[in-house]
């Protein structure tokens, strides 16, 4: 269980929401305590939505994708918190029913996803051990013709089904990997900097592979990384993460337009800019704070370049200041 007082943040509620997330924390047990990787997350994903999750390295971005999946290892585990996909508290499911729920109704698109496929087998194998795995009937007629037409609307090739993952090129291959995760017309996409390893023209078409099979599906995806650039593009909401908690959420114009919280606004102003010439990219000065002892407060106030002395003694909740923007930061607290 979680060990302090679980947060009073202000959920951010959806009745219709098709994902909600609330105060999810997880928690890494190590030798010399708890990791605070998730602490106290709340959002909610809208039908047909694309959301977006940034942040630097280690704030939890990564974390709360496998959690959301139910795929955290130990020493990790949800200390508490619920995840309703659907009506369903995903958290509360015992292991069998998780499993069928992956695919089914929740599809990740991970890291690097295209080095999960196994390499001594072709590309139809893989879908069919996939089916094989949801209880589908992969000797009933009309399953090759399916194989195809995924492939296609990723737009491979229906060729590509026999073929093995050696032989395709790395931005094939993750089409590949989406095209799995569609395979059952899931609910949510949880893509996980699904282009990283992938050159810029490649990243674009996958992502606007991506974009098109969600809108067919009207699938709702979360899109985990740190290239603002392409968040940009293909979001329609931004949550930034700092030290396991989600400090602002605004529509991406709002975000980068009029970025409320201090972090998001030093993370914008880092950006570089066409019309702006700068000597050298601004960065944000100090360093993440530890998640084994985060700061008491905001965690944000050690950087913070606006930090008030109740920062140091008061977290602040996350709050909706202006129409679907919210905030964490002590600045905004009268502004409701
Ligand atoms: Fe800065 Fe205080 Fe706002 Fe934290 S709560 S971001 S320290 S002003």
């Amino acid at each position: 269980m979680v060990e302090e007082t679980l947060s009073t943040e202000q959920t951010e509620v959806e009745t219709d929401a098709t994902l909600q997330v609330r105060d999810l924390h997880v928690y890494f047990h190590t030798a010399a305590g708890a990791v605070k990787a998730v602490n106290g997350v709340n959002f909610a994903l809208k039908k047909g939505e694309r959301f977006g999750l940034v942040g630097e390295s280690g704030s939890g971005k990564s974390t709360i994708a496998l959690s959301l999946l139910r795929l955290i290892k130990p020493p990790g585990r949800i200390e508490g918190g619920q995840v309703f996909l659907n009506g369903v508290d995903l958290v509360s499911l015992t292991e069998e029913e998780m499993r069928r729920k992956r695919l089914d109704e929740i599809a990740l698109v991970a890291q690097g996803a295209m080095n999960s496929l196994n390499p001594v087998r072709r590309i139809r194998d893989q879908f069919m051990l996939a089916f094989q795995d949801h209880g589908i009937d992969v000797k009933r007629s009309g399953i090759n013709d399916h194989i195809g037409d995924l492939l296609s609307r990723v737009g491979l090739s229906r060729d590509v089904a026999d073929m093995f993952p050696h032989e395709l090129s790395g931005g094939m291959k993750q089409r590949v990997c989406i095209a799995l995760a569609i395979s059952l017309s899931p609910s949510v996409i949880i893509a996980d900097e699904p282009t990283s390893a992938l050159d810029v023209v490649v990243q674009w078409q996958v992502m606007d592979t991506l974009r098109r099979v969600q809108e067919d599906l009207g699938a709702s995806v979360i899109l985990i990384g740190h290239d603002m650039g392409l968040m940009a593009q293909f979001v329609d909401r931004l949550g930034v993460m700092y030290a396991g908690r989600l400090v602002e959420i605004a529509k991406v114009k709002d975000m980068f337009g009029d970025p409320l919280h201090p972090y998001g606004q030093m993370l914008i102003a880092s950006l570089p800019s066409l019309e702006v010439k700068q000597d050298r990219l601004q960065g944000i000065p100090g360093i993440t704070p530890s998640l084994l002892n985060p700061p008491s407060g905001c965690p944000f106030h050690t950087r913070c370049p606006k930090m008030m002395e109740h920062c140091k003694t008061v977290t602040p909740v996350l709050q909706e200041v202006r129409e679907d923007h919210w905030v964490a930061c002590h600045l905004y607290e009268e502004a409701k």
